[in-house]
């Protein structure tokens, strides 16, 4: 069984306990990296990997960000104005290239803190190799 040190008390613990059973200690976040990094990829431009790691703030800037590009965009083309439509565009690809940056941060683990500062869980590697074998 692979073992992490607990970050609370030290002590040698298996990889994916969330609770420390020496200390009682939240030792990990509840949150997997590979979903969090699912969801920047695939929602990043509403935040929902930001809410999905607890960092409720960000996710709200982000989603409102978007939503406000979106009403730029819509009022833009609605009118006709080429200034409110490209402004609505530039924010919209800010929203994204945000995402899609914060997605490559999780997957290079250079992003893999939630929150509360906890490492985030990895999936474990048996049961995706269960699951193809299922799959198969
Ligand atoms: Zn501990």
């Amino acid at each position: 069984m692979k073992t992490t040190k607990c970050t609370e008390c030290g002590a040698e613990i298996p990889l994916n306990y969330i609770v420390c059973p020496h200390c009682k200690g939240r030792c990990r976040s509840n949150r997997f990296r590979q979903k969090a990094m699912i969801f920047a990829f695939c929602l990043g431009f509403v935040g929902v990997h930001n809410f999905y790691m607890g960092f409720l703030g960000k996710g709200i800037l982000e989603a409102c960000v978007f939503t406000l590009s979106l009403v730029f965009l819509i009022v833009g083309l609605a009118t006709n104005t080429v200034f409110l439509t490209a402004f609505g565009i530039v924010i919209m690809l800010c929203s994204f290239a945000d995402a899609i940056t914060e997605g490559v941060f999780l997957y290079t683990k250079k992003w893999s803190r939630d929150h509360f500062g906890k490492k985030l869980l990895e999936q474990p590697k048996q049961e995706k190799e269960q699951a193809k074998l299922k799959r198969a």
